[in-house]
């Protein structure tokens, strides 16, 4: 086991009363391994359900989730899909990838979220629950005794997050976002978390490469499912490939080889690619936001190279009068678009990126 970064957050009261406590993640392959009431013996694979309870007037929800345990210790590698329900690459990915890892080859765990937000799943939102129109990946670290997303949240801190020694968000274009395939490396942690999570997008292999400096430090406000891992010590990734609520093989494929590649990098398995050579490190972006309520127009595409004040698109009211133009603040290319027409006045409609 590598060990990374700061001690573990103390656990609250509230996690005892819950009976979920268990070893840690990155122990001994002679330990038992205990996610929820499902136990992982070192070899093996297994496959459980993560309940969230009903509560006041929601339904709770389930997090469906497996343990790929190598027979030797090693990384604790967690996999999450499915944060945003209308991200279906990634979802479609773990399918495949649950039978593709060998047990009885790999070296230490991989331990796979397939849909962390069940309620917006099968609900088929874009960015927020049904249940509670929050976005889960804006209320981590969650909270026991919050709404489902925040329960959500809370039960993949506790049962993944802890367990992990390293985890990778794997997100793609929302329902309705076109998007170029890029990865998200955080470098607000701790310098060797930093580090390390930068060998992670390497291994990754996605060609664009977002340096993001503004994720929060403190890790009872870590906000973000990835920053939570960081928060605590341990490296972790975003990811983004495909989109637009479609499942095309060329991004399945992206999100099968970037697993692949963290799996040779973390040396779990002996096999897969290699680096990515000479990503472009993305220093600057923007989330472009609209400032009106009605229907988007994009006027480019995704991964076009755009300049300075060149229209992204315009946003008209609901009987077609322009409301506002949305242009380009500096040069650079499209990672996403809005690719729908419904906008809400302060919603993305693009995100730009540039080397500085
Ligand atoms: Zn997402």
């Amino acid at each position: 086991m590598r060990v990374l970064g700061s001690a573990p957050v103390p656990l609250s009261a509230s996690l005892f009363a819950l009976g979920v406590l268990t070893a840690c993640g990155g122990a001994s392959a002679q330990a038992p391994l205990v996610i929820g009431t499902v136990s992982a013996a070192p070899g093996t694979m297994v496959s459980g359900t993560l309940e969230i309870a009903p509560r006041g007037s929601d339904a709770g929800a389930s997090i469906p989730f497996t343990v790929i345990r190598g027979k030797t210790a090693g990384p604790v590698l967690a996999l999450v899909a499915g944060t945003h329900g209308a991200e279906y690459v990634p979802i479609i990915a773990l399918q495949r990838l649950r039978t593709a890892i060998d047990p009885a080859t790999l070296r230490g765990t991989v331990l796979l979220v397939h849909v962390a937000n069940m309620p917006s799943f099968l609900g088929r939102t874009v960015y927020y629950s049904p249940a509670d129109g929050k976005n889960l990946n804006r209320v981590f670290p969650g909270n026991p005794g919050g709404t489902v997303s925040e329960r959500i949240a809370d039960a993949i801190t506790r049962e993944i997050i802890t367990r992990a020694t390293h985890l990778i968000d794997l997100h793609c274009g929302d329902g309705n976002e076109s998007l170029r395939p890029y990865s998200y490396w955080i470098t607000t942690g701790d310098p060797k978390v930093v580090d390390a999570s930068r060998g992670m997008a390497l291994a990754f292999g996605l060609d664009r490469i977002v340096v993001d400096g503004s994720r929060p430090t403190d890790p009872a406000a870590s906000v973000y499912l990835s920053n939570t891992a960081i928060t605590r010590g341990k490296p972790a990734l975003t990811t983004e490939t495909g989109g637009m609520g479609v499942v095309d093989e060329e991004s399945l494929r992206l999100v099968e080889r970037g697993v692949a590649g963290v799996l040779r990098h973390l040396e779990m398995q002996s096999g897969g690619p290699g680096l990515v050579v000479a990503p472009t490190w993305i220093e600057r972006n923007e989330v472009l936001r609209s400032g009106s309520t009605g229907l988007f127009y994009g006027f480019v595409q995704r991964g076009q190279r755009v300049a300075k004040d060149d229209k992204i698109g315009h946003v008209t009211d609901f009987h077609g009068k322009v409301l506002e133009q949305i242009r380009a603040p500096f040069d650079g290319e499209i990672l996403y678009v809005i690719g729908t027409p419904p906008i809400s006045k302060g919603e993305p409609v693009a995100m730009i990126g540039a080397r500085k």
